[in-house]
């Protein structure tokens, strides 16, 4: 169990929920890290008293040491303080809630201090899951998953032998876009792609959902996280967000996490695994009046981003950094208004037809595909 933790991403979505979670739970934040978001740091670092408050953005940063000058908080700008948030020596868990690639570096930094990981930033395995998953192995560092369907697959996996398992079932809600046809997506608007009917979520990660790309970067987490094969991992239509994702066995028998759609359950397993606490925050599920649970197949034509996540999923090594990183730039471009909707998908595949895989990457092999890849969509 957690005690101690420092939050990469804290005043972020998943950020946010994870200060929630750790004040109810008694645990302490001792460092929050973010971006630049000057006013909202301030407000965490003076509700929750940590000893160090960074932002990467060093003028923000610079901001915040003016802003905090009569508390005891320590403040710092720039990679290198988001690398000493991540390896501060009083914090025994490190929440890896930053958004994208970004998270790379911080996240490793935290696993080579053999921290546990609770690990929302899906970015980082995608790119360079293999590289991670070893350091961790070496380090001692224990990875737990936030991800609601990670976290439920880690849930119906435990206490079960590996080899017995047949399937991987992820549940996705289908995104605000569910049933539409290519054409209607032509002219979606950034507004009404940031409308997700079932969790509220970062900018980048509703586009996500979106697409279904989401889905498809979870499909690569999953692979790396659990080491099965993408073939023997399905994607499964469920609209209403209540069955986290399942475990089918050998046997036929299919094991299910269920809950109310709220990302501070995961979150709070992450940090209080082997043990349950009771919550006071999370709504309960109540079965009897949350309607009739619904089940579909994933419309791959569509929903290009998810095909293409799949096809980088079986092709392996540097195939996911480069999905990954064509991905970011492509959805920035959308959120800037640069690019239509169908784009993100086109300006993806054509990363993937353009930079070369390698195969068995060094880090250095996925840093030069992540950006070639983001070259590539301009
Ligand atoms: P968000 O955009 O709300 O927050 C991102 C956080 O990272 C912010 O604190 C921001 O300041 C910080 N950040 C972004 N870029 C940075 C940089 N270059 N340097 C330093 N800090 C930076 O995103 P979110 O929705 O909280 O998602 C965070 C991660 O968790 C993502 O990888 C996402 O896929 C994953 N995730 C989120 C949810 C969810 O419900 N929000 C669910 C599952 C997984
Ligand atoms: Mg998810």
């Amino acid at each position: 169990m957690s005690n101690h933790v420092t939050i990469l991403g804290s005043t972020g979505s998943i950020g946010r929920q994870s200060l929630e979670v750790i004040a109810a739970l008694g645990m302490e934040a001792v460092a929050l890290a973010a971006n630049s978001s000057v006013k909202r740091m301030e407000e965490q670092a003076r509700q929750y008293k940590p000893k160090l408050a960074v932002l990467a953005d060093e003028k923000a940063a610079a901001d915040l040491r003016v802003r905090l000058a009569d508390t005891n908080v320590q403040v710092l700008g720039g990679l290198g303080g988001l690398l000493e948030a991540a390896v501060i020596p009083s914090a025994d868990t490190a929440i890896a809630a930053l958004v994208g690639m970004a998270g790379l570096r911080p996240t490793l930094a935290a696993i080579r201090e053999g921290k546990r990981i609770a690990l929302a930033n899906k970015e980082t395995l995608v790119c360079a899951g293999p590289l991670v998953l070893e350091e961790a192995r070496d380090y001692g560092a224990k990875i737990l998953p936030v991800d609601s369907e990670h976290s439920a697959l880690f849930q119906c996996l435990e206490g079960h032998d590996r080899r017995e398992v047949k399937r991987l079932i992820l549940t996705c809600s289908g995104g605000p876009f569910y049933g539409k046809a290519q054409e209607e997506l032509a002219h979606i608007t950034v507004e009404d792609a940031l409308r997700h009917p079932n969790w509220s979520m970062g900018a980048k990660i509703t586009v996500d959902s979106a697409t279904l790309m989401n889905k498809g970067l979870e499909v690569i987490e999953a692979m790396h996280l659990y080491r099965v094969p993408v073939e023997k991992i399905s994607v499964v239509i469920h609209r209403e967000s209540i069955i986290h994702s399942l475990v089918e066995y050998c046997d036929n028998a299919v094991l299910a996490q269920m809950g109310a759609p709220d990302m501070r359950l995961p979150i709070q397993y992450a940090l209080t695994w082997p043990n349950r606490a009771a919550s006071q925050a999370v709504t309960p599920l109540d079965l009897w009046n949350c309607g009739p649970l619904t089940f579909g197949s994933p419309d791959l034509d569509t929903f290009r981003c998810l095909a293409l996540a799949l096809e980088a999923a079986k092709t392996g090594g540097t195939a996911g950094a480069i999905l990954n990183g064509a991905n970011e730039g492509a959805v920035a471009r959308f959120l800037a208004g640069e690019i239509g909707f169908l784009d993100i998908a086109r300006k993806v595949e054509r990363a993937m037809e353009r930079v070369p895989v390698v195969q068995n990457p060094t880090m250095q092999d996925i840093l030069d595909a992540d950006q070639a890849a983001r070259e590539s969509v301009g």
